[in-house]
């Protein structure tokens, strides 16, 4: 269910589904669907620097009622802010909006060249200050990690990446687990894109559940967190009940070789 977490290699556990909240407006909107998501029984939370609405997700779970504890909060630096002076300030300001003292977990959202290694250094230097319970990294590939773990001092406890079956990033995922970074998927919907592709239907018949469903299922089988995002109350509840059944080896091969490398969000070595 809900409850049931991921362990990182420093032994801070994690949810394996959270509520991604990109693009949610910092008002009503953005509080509304932070609080019906921790009403349904959600208890993680991604947001951003860059999604400009810390404030509304702060808001939103002081509202709650639920002790900020019970909540895993995840927040990223966002790439023009990247660099060891500006991280450390641009996190104090993260906090603020969020109103609270300390996040679960904070990212370095893309891997912007010749500024990550630096960026990272600030974000082992806020874990030694315990200001954040768990630290690490988006959109980075292989070359990335490799290149950061030259430098770095504590290896990444999380690469949030885009991953669905058309991106099935089978390499990536296996060099993350050898080296206990827990994958966590961004877009794991595809953001709708696919829900119509047949393997995703026959699937969603057996099982009698949604191709959203199957998607998310496909991931926790994988060992994947996951972040779906939805600001409407049946959606969050439908993305949630992925625990009462179980793909088969076949299934999830079956999902696999769906994989066409296709994104629908910028490649890692194209965007900063
Ligand atoms: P997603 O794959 O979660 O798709 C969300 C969209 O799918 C919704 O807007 C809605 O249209 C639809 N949807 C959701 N639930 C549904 C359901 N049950 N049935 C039918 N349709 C449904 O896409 P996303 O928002 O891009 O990704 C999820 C989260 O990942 C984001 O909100 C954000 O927190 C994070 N993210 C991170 C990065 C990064 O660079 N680190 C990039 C993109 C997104």
């Amino acid at each position: 269910n809900l409850e049931s977490k991921a362990t990182l290699h420093n032994g801070v556990k994690m949810p394996w589904v959270g509520l991604g909240v990109y693009k949610m407006k910092n008002d009503q909107e953005v509080v509304n669907a932070v609080k019906s998501a921790l009403e349904i029984g959600y208890r993680s939370i991604d947001t951003a620097q860059f999604y400009d609405n810390e404030e509304g997700v702060g808001q939103a779970i002081k509202e709650s009622g639920i002790p900020r504890e019970e909540i895993f909060v995840t927040t990223k630096i966002w790439n023009t802010h990247q660099g060891y002076d500006l991280t450390l300030k641009t996190f104090e300001k993260s906090l603020e909006k969020l109103g609270m003292d300390y996040v679960d977990l904070y990212l370095v959202h893309w891997p912007v060249p010749g500024k990550y290694k630096e960026t990272w250094k600030a974000l082992e230097h806020l874990y030694e200050q315990k200001k954040v319970r768990a630290i690490g990294v988006s959109n980075f590939l292989i070359h990335h990690l490799e290149d950061l773990f030259q430098e770095a001092e504590i290896k990444p406890m999380v690469n949030q990446v885009e991953f669905h079956p058309q991106l099935f990033q089978k390499d990536l995922l296996n060099f993350c687990n050898e080296h206990q970074i827990l994958l966590e998927a961004w877009s794991p919907l595809a953001r709708g894109k696919y829900f119509g592709d047949p393997v995703l239907q026959e699937l969603s018949q057996k099982y009698g559940k949604t191709p959203a469903q199957i998607m998310l299922r496909w991931d926790v089988q994988h060992g994947v967190v996951t972040i779906p995002k939805s600001t409407h109350v049946q959606r969050q509840k439908e993305n949630a009940d992925i625990f009462d059944f179980e793909l088969t080896e076949e299934e999830m091969k079956a999902l696999d070789g769906l994989n066409q490398d296709k994104r629908v969000g910028p490649h890692p070595d194209e965007f900063n």
